[in-house]
């Protein structure tokens, strides 16, 4: 894939905020460029790295309208030797293509996409902070753009690439845990839905489950299935718990549930957290009684911003409380955030290739 740079001279770059090393926050900083590539007549064309900014979308475009627009998020990382290392990305970008797949997006090529975040990072790599725990956090998008308001798929679409500079998702260390509204009301997915895509709608419908959760005092929802039976996932998580005897379950992906690439890393990684973790339905009442009973001692939820959330506690809507263990951050979820973590950084030898390289190409 040959990409076409159009750069910011230097002086026009915002070099005050190179390597910041006070804490950025998470997802607040944009670096100076993005890539774009667009689809048009049966193929993807025209890959290019612009400055970011604005772009043009005409009012009519279907993404607009009737939100055919999916995304994904990783993280790239910087290594002792001072390079910087993508986590996964080639998963991103697989999954990318599967929620494109369940939206009738045309896919794009895995490489092309790798080719394509690659080359960005290598323009703007100036922009990771300085800060330990730091990371650019990766946003591939894929949206519709024809202009028609008829429902039906898209002709025309965009894949964009933004990078932003982050600092760890937790700021004040790892010391707090959330608690969760388990919720009758709202749910996030059904069989036969979009669940199993990250398709930009499935958030907005979240946003009102979210608020709820707030009045609650809760961080998010626990969503369970449409027959409220079944523990789900949370809005941007998966779910899991630790049992007393240290076995991590998450439950079994389903095409209501996301299959998140941090609980995929966890399964595979079970030996060198010298524990067995598995995946299977978790029901709901039997999830209370083990939290009763002692059974059940940890729990909380995997993704790529936060990668391991604890959860202290769950409430119910007729305000019923339901702690988990001592309600505080458990030593087996320190350990998975801790192994995960120092993978990420390179302190710990990755399983196969999960960490890879971002190569020295730019013409800058
Ligand atoms: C992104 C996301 C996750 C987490 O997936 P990761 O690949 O670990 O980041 C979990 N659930 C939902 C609904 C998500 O959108």
């Amino acid at each position: 894939m040959q990409i076409n740079y159009n750069l910011k001279p230097a002086s026009e770059r915002r070099t005050e905020q190179f390597e910041p090393a006070e804490n950025v926050g998470f997802g607040n900083l944009r670096t100076d460029h993005m890539f774009l590539m667009d689809y048009r007549d049966g193929e993807w064309r025209d890959p290019r790295i612009v400055p970011y900014g604005p772009f043009e979308v005409a009012p009519g475009a279907i993404a607009l309208h009737y939100g055919q627009s999916v995304f994904e998020g990783a993280k790239a990382f910087k290594h002792e030797d001072g390079e910087i290392y993508t986590f996964r990305l080639d998963k991103n970008a697989q999954r990318l293509n599967r929620s494109a797949d369940i939206l009738c997006i045309p896919g794009l090529d895995e490489d092309k996409q790798l080719a394509a975040i690659n080359a960005l990072i290598d323009v703007d790599r100036l922009w990771f902070p300085m800060q330990d725990g730091a990371c650019l956090y990766i946003r591939p998008f894929l949206f519709a753009t024809e202009d028609r308001l008829s429902v039906s798929p898209s002709e025309q679409y965009t894949f964009c690439v933004i990078l932003s500079p982050s600092g760890p998702y937790y700021s004040d260390g790892f010391d707090k845990a959330i608690r969760l509204l388990i919720s009758e009301r709202f749910h996030r997915a059904v069989s036969g839905g979009t669940g199993a895509s990250k398709a930009a709608g499935n958030y907005a419908a979240s946003l009102k489950a979210g608020k709820a959760a707030a009045e609650y005092g809760a961080a998010q929802v626990l969503y369970l299935d449409a027959n409220n039976k079944q523990i789900e996932e949370v809005g941007a998580m998966n779910h899991f718990h630790v049992c007393k005897d240290g076995t991590i379950i998450i439950p079994t992906f389903t095409d209501t549930i996301l299959k998140s690439i941090t609980s995929q890393s966890i399964l595979e990684l079970g030996e060198l957290l010298g524990c067995e973790v598995r995946q299977e339905t978790v029901m709901l009442d039997q999830f209370l009684a083990d939290i009763e009973a002692g059974e059940i001692i940890e729990a909380g939820g995997f993704g790529t911003a936060a990668v391991v959330s604890p959860v202290g506690s769950y409430i119910f809507e007729d305000n019923r409380v339901v702690t988990v263990g001592d309600g505080e951050v458990g030593p087996h979820t320190r350990r998975i955030y801790q192994v995960l973590t120092d993978i990420q950084k390179g302190k710990l030898a990755a399983p196969g290739d999960w960490v890879r390289l971002v190569p020295r190409l730019a013409p800058v």
